[in-house]
């Protein structure tokens, strides 16, 4: 047998590329091995209709830090991005809004004022969560002095806010976005966007506890870096440049590779299994899969103990968000939106208690009557990504629920897709008869394509008792898990998904800490 790699990464997610990138730049033999046909995972470009292509699960480019894109050189490695993509916010009886201080003053909007003073005390406090994010998470009751300069830093990040930030973190905390947003604004229209920011990705409505924490994690990670962005080419611009920066520091990269199972020897994860039988060595291995496809599926329940099985059955991972992509025979004409807006986020969530009410259908397993919608025009940044004079458009759609009671057949797909058309036809009108073809992608649908278990944003819900230390179970919170030689590195891991690229340099890390 040949002889072992240093670190296999079970993956090409954009979380497997940059940790296999960190392992191959810090001297080790790395073989990243991925089931599709691409890297990438949820972060690529596919086809969808002859001619057109676009991000088939996520469109923007908002969370990875800018210290990882210049470490690993992604612009050499060709990464092109339009950058400073403003958010608006679209209204069927209302002009649209831009979502920022400095348009609101221009437009003389009532909340101008507020807005300026709710976005610098937000970043303020984002600015402390990512001390938090941007780090392992520290173990409690170790006595290892990595932990309590980890503890102490965050606390000396809280302490510098002074007394009173310090005393409004404290209170906003565990807050809701809802009472949040309430407490800062008169416009419902602004209302309904912000909390569309705050639950994107979630199973949580605005009146949820604990949306004020999923708001600052997207603050904290869009701080980092620098903004909003589309990529060139769509997502796989950005998978092709981590694959390349990858490869550059000596890393191989196997595609149509699909790992059924991880070796165990002797208590320790020795290796892979490929599913047509080969098998391959590592001194350890690092899975990007979520944590329920890494332990139950891909490791097997007989090497763990119960109790922590029972954790990772508990791990909730149903995922609410959907994608529609739309080839369309000319540019949408959206009411009241100029065409160099086009090249914006655009939203659809006209008030909070409209963002409730699409979120309730989800509780019942049914989808929303009148869906919130994120969504781009991506070929107005590339043409190359539709047919001339032609264009694409890319939305996120909630609510769409992993497991419909009614099942996910023909019938509810048309309806659903009928009521997102709908829903965007109402701001755009006339889209209706511009499209030539349609994608919809529901949770089970990404689940099956993307194997991520739910079709889960974040691999696994980001509430309180899925955070921090405890993410994503207790037991496998920093990267490293029960079984010797076995490490996360996936959206699943601290600090949670998005395009962050943080669980993958984090794991990295520990990796190399832990086999010097
Ligand atoms: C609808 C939707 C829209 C989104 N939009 C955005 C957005 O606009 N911006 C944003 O920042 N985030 C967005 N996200 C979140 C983001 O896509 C994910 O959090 C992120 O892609 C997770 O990256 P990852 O590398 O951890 O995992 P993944 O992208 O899931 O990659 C895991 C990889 O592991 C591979 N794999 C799994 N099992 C095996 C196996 N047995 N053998 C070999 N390979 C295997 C998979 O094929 C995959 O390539 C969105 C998510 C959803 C669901």
């Amino acid at each position: 047998m040949a002889d072992p790699y240093d670190c296999i990464v079970i993956g090409a997610g954009h979380n497997g590329l940059v940790c296999g990138a960190y392992l191959a730049r810090a001297g080790r033999s790395v073989l990243i091995l991925e089931a599709a046909d691409a890297p990438g995972g949820a972060a690529v470009t596919r086809e969808f209709a002859p001619g057109f292509r676009c991000s088939a699960v996520a469109h923007l480019l908002h969370m990875l830090p800018s210290r990882i894109g210049a470490e690993l050189q992604l612009e050499r490695h060709g990464l092109s991005v339009a950058r400073g993509i403003p958010s608006i916010a679209l209204n069927r009886d209302q002009a649209p809004l831009a979502l920022d201080a400095a348009g609101l003053a221009t437009a003389g909007h009532e909340d101008a004022a507020a807005m300026r003073d709710y976005t610098a005390q937000l970043r303020r406090f984002a600015a402390v969560l990512y001390t938090a994010l941007d780090a392992a998470p520290p173990r409690l009751g170790t006595g290892a002095s990595r932990d309590h300069l980890a503890l102490l830093k965050l606390g000396w990040q809280l302490r510098k806010l002074g007394r009173r930030d310090m005393r409004e973190l404290l209170r906003i905390g565990g807050m809701n976005a809802y009472d949040l947003l309430e407490e800062h604004f008169r416009s419902d229209a602004l209302k309904g966007a912000l909390a569309l920011d705050a639950t994107l990705g979630t199973n949580f409505g605005p009146r949820s506890p604990g949306t004020v924490l999923t708001l600052l994690y997207r603050l904290a990670c869009e701080g980092a870096a620098g903004g909003t962005a589309v990529v060139r080419g769509g997502m796989s611009g950005l998978s092709q440049a981590l694959a390349a920066s990858a490869t550059a520091a000596g890393a191989t990269l196997r595609l149509n590779a699909a790992v059924s199972g991880i070796l165990v020897d002797s208590d320790r994860a020795v290796g892979v299994r490929l599913e047509d039988g080969e098998q391959i060595r590592a001194r350890s291995v690092i899975s990007n899969a979520d944590p329920k496809t890494t332990f139950l599926d891909l490791l097997g329940a007989r090497h763990l103990d119960t109790g922590f099985v029972r954790s990772v059955h508990h791990l909730r991972s149903r995922g609410l968000a959907a994608k529609l992509h739309l080839a369309l025979n000319g540019a949408p004409a959206f009411t009241g939106l100029d065409a160099a807006s086009l090249s914006g986020r655009l939203l659809i969530a006209p008030s909070m208690d409209h963002v409730e009410r699409a979120y309730n259908h989800s509780k019942y397993g049914e989808f929303s009557d009148e869906p919130v919608i994120e969504l781009t025009v991506p070929s107005v940044h590339d043409a190359s990504l539709a047919p001339a004079g032609q264009h694409v458009l890319s939305a996120v759609v909630q609510y769409a629920p992993h497991t419909l009671k009614r099942g996910w057949d023909e019938s509810s797909r048309v309806t659903f897709q009928d009521r997102i058309v709908g829903t965007i036809d109402r701001v755009a009108p006339g889209l209706r008869d511009r499209i030539v073809a349609a994608e919809m992608l529901t949770p089970a649908d990404i689940e099956r394509q993307f194997r991520i278990s739910g079709g889960h944003w974040h691999h696994g819900e980001l509430a309180f008792d899925q955070f921090f230390m405890v993410r994503p179970v207790p037991g496998a919170a920093q990267y490293s898990t029960p079984l010797a030689g076995l490490y996360l590195c996936g959206a699943g891991a601290h600090p949670g998904g998005g395009i962050t690229g943080l669980p993958g340099r984090h794991a990295a890390r520990r990796v190399i800490e832990e086999n010097a």
